[in-house]
């Protein structure tokens, strides 16, 4: 058995008039993020953290921003096909950890939906996606509210 760690971190600008995607679901906010997909911080930190934990590579080197196929996509249709890498080499997954870091709007009320779905585009079980949100207190980028940022932690494993 080997089991491997992995961690991801991102960050995107907030812009007025732009949706806030966080974790597959919407929210509703007068600033939202700014990216070449849906800038769902939140699901690529978790990409990344599971990209890295296989050794592949990171979530710009799988999904190039330069390339049209993944212009405002879907970043759960980013996050299955990770899976789907994970997967090819034999991984799966035992655990993912996260913090997002957002001055406002306060996201803790969303993380149950978020949870239940990334869980049902994924099939990992909720008890084994932790989602937890901190403000920077009103410090740095988060703070200024001019960016979204999110850390997660991975656990893989193969048998
Ligand atoms: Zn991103």
């Amino acid at each position: 058995m080997k089991i491997r760690t992995g961690f991801g971190y991102d960050v995107h600008r907030l812009e007025i008039g732009q949706d806030l995607w966080v974790g597959g679901v919407k929210i509703d906010h007068t600033k939202g993020a700014v990216g070449h997909s849906d800038a769902d911080v939140l699901l690529h930190v978790i990409c990344d953290a599971l990209l890295g934990a296989a050794n592949l590579r990171d979530i710009g080197f799988q999904f190039p921003d330069s390339d049209d196929r993944y212009k405002d996509i879907d970043s759960m249709i980013l996050l299955n096909r990770t899976i789907e890498l994970l997967t090819s080499k034999g991984y799966t997954i035992i655990n993912i950890d996260s913090t997002v870091c957002l001055q406002a709007p306060k996201i803790s009320p969303f993380i149950p939906e978020m949870q239940k779905k990334i869980s049902e585009a994924t099939d990992i079980d909720i008890e084994d996606i932790s989602i937890k949100a901190t403000t920077t207190e009103k410090l740095g980028f988060v703070g200024s509210e001019e960016g979204i940022s999110a850390f997660a932690t991975v656990l893989i494993e193969k048998p």
